[in-house]
């Protein structure tokens, strides 16, 4: 496999994904919105396990969600560029990428829509994509070997919480 590398603007912070992203999704909530400065964000979850920072360190921001919790953004501490969100910790089981920071984002198309109910006007989706108001049920959606690897990252990290 060829490695899936990407970087923040400046270059100051580079990473690398040891396997293929689970799924990629593009979100249409007003949080992603205002966070990308456009009309969605195009997200790929990887293991945070599986992703390897190679340069620089992310400095993390403390965001809002439609859902009224608080995510983590990783971000470069230089340019500001969002690398990828942290949902309840800052190392969770699975982060989401920004497909836009990969060297190949061509790659990885998004296999589903995502809170279409506030997607701009404008913009006309795919009929082929599955398209959802809000969120979706992940069991149902993915693959099944991403459900299994999803799995796999929640056991993994469970067992690493219940070592003494
Ligand atoms: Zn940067
Ligand atoms: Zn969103």
């Amino acid at each position: 496999m060829k490695p899936i590398r990407g970087q923040c603007a400046c270059g100051e912070v580079a990473y690398q994904l040891e396997r293929p992203p689970l799924y990629v999704h593009a979100c249409h909530c007003t949080r992603c919105q205002r966070e990308t400065g456009t009309a969605f964000a195009l997200n790929a979850m990887i293991e945070t396990s599986q992703l390897t920072v190679l340069r620089g360190h992310a400095q993390f921001a403390k965001l809002p969600t439609d859902s009224g919790n608080r995510h983590w953004a990783a971000c470069c501490p230089r340019c500001h560029t969002l690398l990828w969100n942290a949902h309840g910790s800052r190392s969770p089981v699975i982060v989401y990428l920004r497909v836009g920071t990969l060297e190949a984002p061509q790659a990885w198309p998004p296999q589903a829509h995502i809170f279409v109910r506030s997607k701009l006007p404008w913009m006309v989706l795919e009929p082929a994509v599955p398209a959802f108001a809000a969120y979706y049920d992940v069991a149902g959606t993915w693959p099944a070997d991403s459900l299994a690897r999803y799995a796999e990252a929640k056991a993994a990290r469970a067992a690493k919480a219940a070592r003494p």
